[in-house]
């Protein structure tokens, strides 16, 4: 591992004025110290956020939440407001990781960490995340994990990597918005929206800046209905999500939908907003036939590779079966 310096930031500022070229933010450490044993993450100073005063959870004045980035995420998953009026959250953050792994991981840095991809974490292999423009042998090897939607296979830089976090996917469909602060002041991001599709830089994660730091993570009053979070993955624990789904369903009296939200993980670069499936659901009569359609709706788009197509079967059940268990 290379030689780094480390300091510890007092507040937002401290931080950010610490930062420069070189620098990254230390949350809990789990994901970005791996990446240096590895050799993938090379920085030559840490600035230790986790101590931040960022690890309270509010109520807003509108009823909502707001999760400082450095809560961990046992504390999140824990928390009595989280697991009343968020329920798809807490299950979802237990649905990741272990309970170990989960008291060190903050907020900010779950949402933040990188891909699994094998190939991002070796550095004797090319790869065009970690390396621009040295190629993807993903797209012809080992892609089993990896992403069928809105991904840049056969473009001139390849990327089919997906966002590994589970958190992410349920404040994707909870329409969190993410505050940050940097050397260009301060912003809130929505989500979706925070984490980008590979495009032609598969190195950027996500719209952050250099420097931009997450201080908060801002939950809107609960959405009426019911909530679920469903995840398939290798293993019962300890795995990531093969595919997973956060699904939110609200239906009337009369048995038509009022609203119904739905995100995916392990599909994609960023946690997957199935706007298609949400479009086809709205008024409609919430029966199992309908369920199937919007998601076979969503998954219209997908472009599997050889050894992923079983994803595209695996997402579509997942979508209908998650909305069919939210029906009152
Ligand atoms: C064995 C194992 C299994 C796992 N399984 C799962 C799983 O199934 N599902 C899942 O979702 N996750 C899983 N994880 C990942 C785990 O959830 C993440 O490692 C963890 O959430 C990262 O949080 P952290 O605070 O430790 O981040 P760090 O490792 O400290 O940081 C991660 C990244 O975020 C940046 N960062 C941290 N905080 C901030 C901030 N406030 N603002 C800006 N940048 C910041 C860092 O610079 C770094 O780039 C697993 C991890 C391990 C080790
Ligand atoms: S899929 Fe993305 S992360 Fe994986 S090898 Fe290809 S470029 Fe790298």
């Amino acid at each position: 591992m290379r030689a780094f310096r480390y300091e510890r930031a007092v507040d937002t500022w401290d931080a950010v004025g610490k930062f420069r070229h070189g620098t990254a933010y230390l949350g809990g450490g789990t994901n970005l110290v791996d990446l240096m044993r590895l050799g993938v993450a090379e920085p030559d100073r840490l600035v230790d956020v986790s101590r931040l005063p960022h690890d309270q959870i509010e109520e807003t004045a509108d009823g909502g939440l707001r999760v400082g980035a450095a809560v961990r995420n046992s504390d999140l998953a824990a928390h009595p407001l989280v697991r009343e009026r968020y329920p798809m959250l807490a299950r979802a953050v237990l649905a990741g990781a272990s309970g170990q792994v989960r008291n060190m991981a903050t907020v900010g840095g779950n949402l933040l960490q990188r891909t699994r991809c094998t190939y991002f974490q070796d550095p004797s292999m090319p790869c065009n995340k970690r390396v621009p423009r040295s190629g993807c042998p993903a797209v012809s090897e080992d892609h089993k994990n990896l992403a069928i939607l809105g991904h840049s296979a056969g473009s001139a830089v390849e990327c089919v990597a997906t966002h590994p976090s589970d958190m992410a996917v349920a404040l994707t469909a909870l329409d969190a918005r993410v505050h940050s602060s940097g050397p260009g002041g301060t912003r809130v991001i929505p989500m979706p929206g925070l984490h980008r599709l590979p495009g032609s830089e598969p190195g950027r994660d996500t719209v952050l800046e250099p420097g931009e730091l997450i201080t908060a993570v801002e939950l809107p009053p609960p959405p009426a209905g019911r909530s679920t979070y469903r995840k398939v993955r290798e293993r019962a624990s300890f795995a990531f999500a093969l595919v997973s789904v956060a699904a939110l369903l609200d239906v009337a009296d009369d048995g038509t939908v009022r609203t119904c939200r739905v995100a995916v993980g392990g599909v994609a670069h960023v946690p997957w907003r199935a706007f298609s499936a949400e479009r086809a659901m709205a008024g409609v009569q919430a029966t199992a036939a309908s369920f199937r359609r919007a998601a076979e709706e969503e998954l219209r788009n997908a472009v599997p590779l050889e050894r992923n197509r079983y994803k595209v079967t695996l997402a579509r059940n997942l979508i209908a079966a998650s909305l069919e268990e939210l029906v009152p």
